[in-house]
């Protein structure tokens, strides 16, 4: 499916211009230089001039191009360029200008809907792995990862993403530190890598203020011959009872970690851990929550 703020328009453009500026063909063109008899004053034409009797520049050239609506500055694209690949496929989800609309229009039908766990955002179009990355895989191969709001709820504040690999066929894997300690996130199958997002090195609050949209991490293309990329993966409607699970198995691990610091006893409430409980642990204890929870080969 295209992006719908994807538009088409009429353009017309100089064949002989050093730069290819597209115009717009819009209203009366009669009165505009290149479509009328006054293009024979035009310097470019005169350049290449062949004496033409055409009531407009024989240089016109017209043709269908696009652009996006919802951009600033409109930038017309003519069909061939691999420029709109993501605007004219399911990855236009991940798109800044798309996802930085005030109010992007409603996706098509069977809508993709949210479920809420412990006041934890939870798509159930997406695929998990056990270590709490999804993955979402559209409709020809394209694929993006990130890390689901479980995982970013304990994060809390990222200080800093490392990308490891950015191109190839890897397990799309990164270093996020945390109050100084390293924690590598790795997907468990691996993927023809085609993109990561960068702009998180620079701006990594967004990993977690908007881990389904605009903290997503990377991207990459499902190959024929590759084993699929949804292996062993959670879906459907396995999500919310997997999720609980995990809740009640965090409650349980945060307890221990108090006991075993104070020798006492402090009873699993079972309640929802909360958002900044990495700033309660220190790094022995973050490094045992991550290898217990987060283990990228765990599948
Ligand atoms: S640039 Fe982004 S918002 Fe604009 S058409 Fe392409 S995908 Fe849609």
């Amino acid at each position: 499916m295209n992006c719908p703020f994807l538009k088409e328009a009429r353009v017309k453009y100089c064949d002989k211009s050093a730069f290819r500026k597209m115009i717009r063909i819009a209203g009366n063109v009669a009165q505009e230089t290149c479509s009328s008899p006054r293009y024979k004053q035009c310097a470019v034409y005169g350049r290449h001039a062949e004496d033409s009797q055409d009531p407009q520049c024989p240089y016109l050239r017209e043709s269908l191009a696009q652009y996006c609506a919802a951009s600033a500055v409109s930038r017309f694209i003519p069909y061939s360029e691999p420029l709109l690949s993501r605007c004219g496929g399911d990855s236009y989800r991940y798109c800044d200008v798309y996802l930085g609309t005030a109010n992007p229009p409603a996706q098509a039908a069977g809508a993709k809907r949210d479920c809420s766990v412990g006041g934890m955002r939870v798509p159930n179009w997406l695929h998990y792995s056990a270590n709490h990355m999804w993955l979402d895989s559209a409709k020809g191969g394209s694929c993006h990862f990130g890390l689901d709001a479980f995982l970013t709820r304990v994060l809390g504040t990222v200080e800093r993403i490392t990308f490891l690999k950015q191109t190839g066929v890897h397990r799309p894997s990164a270093i996020l530190t945390v109050r100084g300690v390293d924690l590598e996130v790795v997907f468990p199958n691996p993927i023809l890598l085609t993109a990561s997002n960068l702009y998180l090195r620079a701006n990594p609050a967004k990993l977690t203020a908007d881990p389904y949209g605009m903290g997503w991490l990377f991207q990459g293309v499902h190959l024929p011959g590759q084993p699929p990329v949804t292996s062993g993966l959670i879906r459907g409607e396995a999500i919310v009872p997997w999720i609980e699970r995990e809740i009640g198995r965090m409650s349980a691990f945060l307890a221990e970690c108090w006991n075993s610091r104070h020798g006492a006893t402090l009873m699993n409430d079972g309640g929802v851990f909360s958002p900044d409980v990495l700033q309660h642990l220190n790094r022995e204890e973050t490094l045992r929550l991550f290898h217990e929870f987060f283990w990228g080969l765990r599948v």
